[in-house]
């Protein structure tokens, strides 16, 4: 099936007689004939439901529909974005690992990263996803465990160049990790240029209607884990706690993803809600339609923008001169850039607050990647948190807006921050 297909019928292929719509099984459990049965399930011997807590199969229709559309082996829907970046490096660390981040990320995983999983005991060295692969090996420990970066950069709007990065995680023996929310798979699928996990905030475009907080981690099933056995001995070695299933024996290729569920789903209890699933599945139904139309959005706005006597500088890397303009078109769709763009405005700080408070369509929202347009100023809200050394680390100017182009008619929203620009 192509792409637009797997968005309508991956994942729910409902049988003669059932529900067209995907349903919502909205039940904590379900019942079984014999303890025998049951047994089965908890010793991962038989598939099953048994407890929403590990798996619904409302979850599990949109997990296989996402693991479709991204070309992996398997997938797991989270609670948050954060909940499957969270999952996708505590399924790989322990205390006393290294992960090496690349520093353009979200300021919640920067945080994540920063601060949590510091105080878990795994460190992370940020760096500069723009120096060479020569440059960027010294950063690599024996402890190393994955590398961790994102297709487009929230809010920089950088583009990683992912095939260089994921050979730098390989050459080291360790999975690449790629945040893929801004892209969706609708304009860069990273398993095909070799990242091994793609995980996603489906808060954003997959959802695209700004209903529900979830997240999806995805398993390409490409990293060989018995050829880096001493690196990743949970792997290999039998878990106890499922009376010593050893993941990469019973689950070949998808070894990754049913430990993530079997150990950490089980044991965090972040799985999505089957009515959240269900959200997220009628936003992928549009998905390429609505991604269609973001792009064409937000490059009218960027040449707008681009040609505004007020804006000092603009990232969208569908602008031609844009620093990631050969990286788009090499990763993305047609070059397209999802609808997201970040620009400073000459005055600085002050200019970029008056010009948010004299928007009357677009709004001030913590959020991005919606359906309707949206603003933000990441250095006061969502990379708060960070210094102003960081801020410059993850390509944020003090006075950085992200735009966030939504599916109003496009001459609407350029008739807004027209008049919000003349009051800047
Ligand atoms: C929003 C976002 C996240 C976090 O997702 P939540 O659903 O808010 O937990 C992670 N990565 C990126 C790129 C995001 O935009």
């Amino acid at each position: 099936m192509e792409f637009a297909t797997k968005c309508l019928h991956g994942g729910y292929e409902p049988k003669n007689g059932e529900p067209g719509a995907l349903p919502i099984i909205q039940s904590t459990t379900f019942k079984y004939d014999s303890t025998e049965q049951v047994a089965k399930l908890f010793d991962l011997e038989a598939a099953g439901f048994f407890y929403s807590r590990l798996a619904n199969p409302t979850v599990d229709n949109v997990e296989k529909k996402i693991a479709a559309l991204e070309g992996g082996v398997g997938a797991i829907c989270t609670s948050s974005g954060q909940a499957a970046c969270l999952i996708s490096l505590m399924n790989l660390c322990k205390a006393g690992d290294h992960v090496v981040a690349c520093s353009n990320l979200y300021g919640g995983t920067i945080n994540l990263l920063a601060v949590t999983f510091k105080r878990f005991g795994v460190e992370i060295t940020f760096v500069d996803q723009n120096k060479s692969n020569a440059e960027l090996q010294q950063y690599f420990r024996p402890n190393t465990k994955a590398v961790f970066g994102e297709t487009i950069a929230n809010p920089s709007t950088d583009v990683l160049d992912i095939e260089r990065i994921a050979k730098l995680a390989h050459d080291n023996g360790v999975p690449f990790i790629i945040d893929n929310t801004f892209a969706t798979p609708y304009l860069c699928r990273p398993i095909e240029f070799g990242a091994d996990i793609v995980m996603h905030s489906t808060t954003k475009y997959l959802d695209g209607h700004a209903l529900g907080v979830g997240g999806v981690l995805v398993d390409s099933g490409n990293f060989d884990w018995t050829a880096h056995a001493d690196k990743f001995p949970e792997f290999v070695e039998p878990d106890e706690s499922y009376h010593g299933c050893i993941y990469t024996k019973a689950f070949g290729k998808a070894a990754y993803i049913v430990k993530a569920r079997a150990q950490l789903i089980r044991d965090l209890g972040c799985l999505q809600s089957p009515q959240n699933a269900f959200y997220v599945n009628l936003g992928i139904e549009t998905l390429p339609l609505r991604m269609e139309q973001y792009c064409k959005n937000a490059l009218t706005v960027a040449k707008f923008l681009a040609s505004h006597d007020k804006v000092k500088a603009i990232s969208y890397p569908g602008l031609e001169g844009d620093a990631s303009h050969a990286l788009a078109q090499k990763y993305l769709r047609d070059g397209k850039s999802s609808g997201v763009i970040s620009f400073v405005l000459k005055g600085g700080r002050d200019a970029g607050a008056r010009f948010i408070d004299s928007l009357k369509m677009v709004s001030l929202e913590v959020h991005v990647a919606d359906i309707k347009s949206c603003v933000l100023h990441p250095a006061s809200s969502t990379h708060r948190q960070l210094t102003d050394e960081q801020l410059a680390h993850a390509g944020i100017d003090a006075g950085s807006i992200r735009l966030s182009v939504g599916l109003e008619d496009v001459n609407d929203t350029i008739a807004d921050l027209k008049q919000a620009l003349d009051q800047a």
